[in-house]
């Protein structure tokens, strides 16, 4: 039993420290950058990370979580239920499991095909406040990647005008795993500036979800609002 509660201590300060690290990163990024801390939200990415962590990362402060595998997600969500707690979807949505994403999150960042967006509308619950959205974007034209292509984002912005259960809040993007850097740079920079055509467009968007463990300064560098952030606050998973 001692060997237990003490593990779950080490966890428990372990979780603390990685996220406070995080935090400091995202700060020094920011000033590094001229920005205000308080513009980039740290999403925690906690697939495969059991509730205990999730509640450990809740406890020094976190609110925002981010997981991509529905089943998952709707077993943690449903028992743990904290004060606060924001979940985003950030995987592949499959057209059967739209409903337990409607219902249960509060952000899904990977949009990116209108069919799928107009099952999320219509199931969405009523009593919940519409479900805030980002079109993620295929920039590379990584085949095995979801997203939509640069040159399709303005039209799927477009048909998402007509569903009012959704509220698109901007843009989100994978970078290729092995791109160095310098790539991932260039491809962050560009999905700003895709996200300010799509504002000088007439569309309200102030999210840009880019960054994770290892590029997150790059990112905020070139303007992410929200960074997705995983092993850097929980261990490998
Ligand atoms: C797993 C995942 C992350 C977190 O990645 P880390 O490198 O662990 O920070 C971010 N975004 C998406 C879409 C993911 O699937």
């Amino acid at each position: 039993m001692d060997s237990i509660a003490n593990s779950r201590d080490q966890s428990v300060t372990q979780i603390t420290d990685h996220l406070a690290q995080v935090r400091r990163r995202v700060e020094t990024a920011a000033s590094v950058a001229g920005r205000r801390t308080e513009d980039i939200t740290i999403v925690a990415v906690s697939k495969k990370q059991a509730a205990t962590a999730i509640a450990a990362a809740h406890a020094a402060g976190q609110r925002d979580f981010g997981e991509n595998v529905v089943q998952e997600a709707v077993s943690k969500i449903t028992a743990i239920e904290l004060p606060g707690i924001r979940w985003h979807f950030i995987g592949r949505i499959q057209s059967n499991k739209t409903k337990a994403i409607a219902r249960y999150f509060d952000w899904v960042h990977t949009v990116d095909r209108f069919k799928t967006a107009q099952k999320l509308d219509a199931q969405r619950p009523h009593y919940a406040a519409p479900l805030e959205i980002c079109i993620q974007v295929n920039l590379a034209g990584e085949p095995q990647k979801g997203g939509v292509a640069t040159d399709e984002v303005l039209a799927l912005a477009a048909a998402l005008k007509e569903l009012p259960r959704l509220r698109l809040r901007g843009l989100m993007t994978v970078p290729p795993l092995d791109a160095d850097l310098t790539t991932t740079g260039a491809a962050f920079r560009q999905l700003r500036e895709l996200k300010s055509s799509l504002v000088a467009a007439g569309y309200p968007l102030d999210t840009l979800s880019m960054g994770m463990s290892g590029d997150l300064e790059a990112a905020i560098q070139n303007g992410s609002t929200m960074v997705r952030i995983g092993t850097a606050i929980f261990g490998p998973r």
